[in-house]
């Protein structure tokens, strides 16, 4: 009855085409996207601390637009239309991992948008799988560090090396973790993200992102 209510007062639009529908994503866009989605799945990178790598799409036209739309355009409220396309796209491959962690971001960053994008999907994407944990406490930023975009390939890493802590190993030893971002471009701060993960004992890390560059 509450949500019939709250969906008279606050009905719900597809993120793609704005639609008022049912879902955060109307059955027509999912079609569509369904042909945009990355079919490899599943990636298993060598030389890196995290297990597997899956990204839904490449970084182009209108997802990219979107992106950037959720993340500078103040439409913070798109975080629901992206975990709608996760849980509908990715359901079989995520409810076999513990936790999700997202990626954590800079205070200025934080401050300044209001919210962590990659928090905000990841937190929907548990409350809906219901073996899934989501926090935002273990993982976390122990400095500030400069925008990995505005640098050369050969300073990114040293950019995010050590910026990272983990809070809790209790909460993560022995665990299937999935680290989520929103974009993927070289890896290298998932990469940071992982090996401080895997130091403090987890088991095996999936980085999950929206978009690859
Ligand atoms: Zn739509």
């Amino acid at each position: 009855m509450v949500t019939i209510i709250l969906d008279l007062i606050y009905p719900k639009t597809c993120g793609m085409c704005g639609k008022t529908y049912s879902t955060y994503l109307c059955p027509k866009c999912n079609l569509k996207l369904k042909t945009l989605l990355n079919k490899k799945q599943i990636h298993y990178p060598k030389e890196k601390y995290f297990d597997e790598f899956m990204y839904i799409f490449k970084y182009e036209n209108e997802i990219r637009q979107k992106i950037i739309d959720y993340k500078f355009n103040k439409k913070s409220y798109l975080y629901k239309f992206f975990s709608q396309l996760i849980i509908y796209n990715y359901f079989n491959s995520i409810d076999t991992y513990d936790i999700i962690l997202p990626v954590p971001i800079n205070k200025k960053g934080l401050l300044l948008r209001g919210y962590n994008q990659a928090s905000l999907i990841s937190k929907e994407i548990a409350k809906n799988i219901y073996s899934l944990e989501f926090s935002n406490k273990i993982l976390v930023k122990q400095r500030e560090t400069l925008k990995q975009s505005t640098l050369k390939k050969t300073q990114r890493e040293q950019n995010v090396k050590n910026a990272f802590a983990v809070v809790n190993n209790n909460k993560i030893k022995d665990k299937s973790i999935i680290l989520f971002d929103d974009i993927y471009t070289t890896g290298n701060t998932t990469n940071e993200c992982s090996r401080i993960l895997k130091e403090a004992g987890a088991k095996k890390i999936l980085v999950f992102t929206i978009a690859k560059d």
